[in-house]
């Protein structure tokens, strides 16, 4: 590991007044469970880490009179289980149980969660983000949606996508203290066009300080992840559905969001097209899963992933809308 200075500040602006605005040469420390593995093989090598994890505000779970919750980026996964509230929102639990790791999910917090680096192996051994090789190599657990840019590595995050189903916002705070920006999850990741850029649209000098969710009002939700086992790796496709159904179970509004797909969190406009108007059943559910993944390119390896992508959402669906799933 490369030698580095450590601070650990107090306050949220502390922690802006601590981070430089050159890309890579500060990084930020939450439970470390990404980050410290990274900067141990050297493939992130900053100067100076800024742990978050001393800094109350940015600890707590907050319901709003308005029935909104913002959540501080450096609570933990267990924290976020264990509280009543968010039982109006199971597609995040049902994220946060997907890990199965207690290590995980005490020491992971919701802001590395979400900023996690991607799982790609040509990243992990030392071969860049954006290499070459993943085309014709061992593609088979990348992209294959948005993928015919240089990404195409899967966005990792398990629980983005409930998040974005159920339309998030992250307050963003930098490069000063007195810039604060509350940015909708959906605009907030991105596929790197370069090697260095992240994947997604924080400066190097701004961090996630809350994650808000807007009141849950009659919605209904729900992630289904398609898995190799119940061990904690990582699932091969995921998806998140939030509904708004009348009292006959006609869809006004849905949000569906695959996982492990694509380089980002992918928002199928065209699985809540199938789905809105119509009431639920298995045969809308496959056609929304039908349609979410009518525009995959798979790579010359994980053209599976492509009926996995349908099923999760199928399932994401049936399970937002309050059928049981049943096995495979
Ligand atoms: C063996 C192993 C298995 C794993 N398996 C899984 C798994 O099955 N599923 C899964 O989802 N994850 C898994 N992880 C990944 C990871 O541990 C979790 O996703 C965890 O939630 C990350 O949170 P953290 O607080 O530890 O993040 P950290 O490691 O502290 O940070 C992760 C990244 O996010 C950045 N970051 C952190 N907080 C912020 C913030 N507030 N603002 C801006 N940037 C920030 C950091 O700079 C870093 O780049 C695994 C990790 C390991 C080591």
């Amino acid at each position: 590991m490369k030698a580095f200075e450590y601070a650990s500040p107090r306050t949220e602006a502390e922690v802006v007044q601590l981070l430089s605005a050159e890309p890579g040469k500060t990084e930020i420390l939450a439970g470390g469970t990404d980050l410290v593995g990274l900067m141990k093989k050297m493939i992130v090598t900053p100067d100076r880490v800024v742990n978050i994890m001393d800094v109350p505000t940015l600890k707590s779970i907050d319901e709003m009179p308005d029935g909104s919750v913002s959540i501080g980026a450096a609570v933990t996964l267990d924290d976020i289980l264990a509280h009543p509230y968010l039982d109006l929102y199971p597609a995040i639990k049902q994220a946060i149980r997907g890990i199965s790791s207690m290590q995980l999910q005490a020491q992971g917090t919701l802001g590395g969660e979400v900023c996690q680096r991607p799982r790609c192996w040509f990243y992990r051994n030392g071969d860049g983000l954006l290499g070459e090789g993943v085309a014709s190599g061992a593609n088979e657990f990348h992209a294959i949606l948005g993928n015919s840019g240089r990404a195409k590595f899967v966005n990792s995050s398990r629980i983005a996508p409930a998040l974005i189903a159920l339309d998030a916002q992250l307050r963003v705070l930098g490069p000063d203290v007195e810039s604060e920006q509350f940015v909708p999850l959906a605009g907030f990741f991105r596929s790197p066009q370069r090697e260095g850029q992240r994947e997604h649209v924080l400066a190097a000098n701004q961090f996630v300080t809350h994650i808000i969710l807007p009141p849950i009002e009659g919605r209904t939700c729900a992630t289904y992840e398609v898995r190799h086992g119940e061990g904690p790796d990582y699932p091969l496709a995921a998806a998140a559905a939030a509904l708004r159904l009348d009292g006959f179970g006609i869809v006004h509004d849905a949000n569906v969001v695959l996982g492990q797909v694509a380089p980002m969190p992918w928002i199928s406009q065209e699985a809540s097209s199938v789905l809105r108007g119509r009431k639920v059943d298995a045969a809308l559910a496959e056609a929304a899963g039908e349609a979410a993944v009518s525009r995959a390119t798979p790579l010359s390896q994980n053209a599976y992933k492509v009926q996995l992508a349908k099923v999760a959402v199928k399932r994401a669906i049936l399970l937002a809308a309050g059928f049981e799933t049943g096995g495979f």
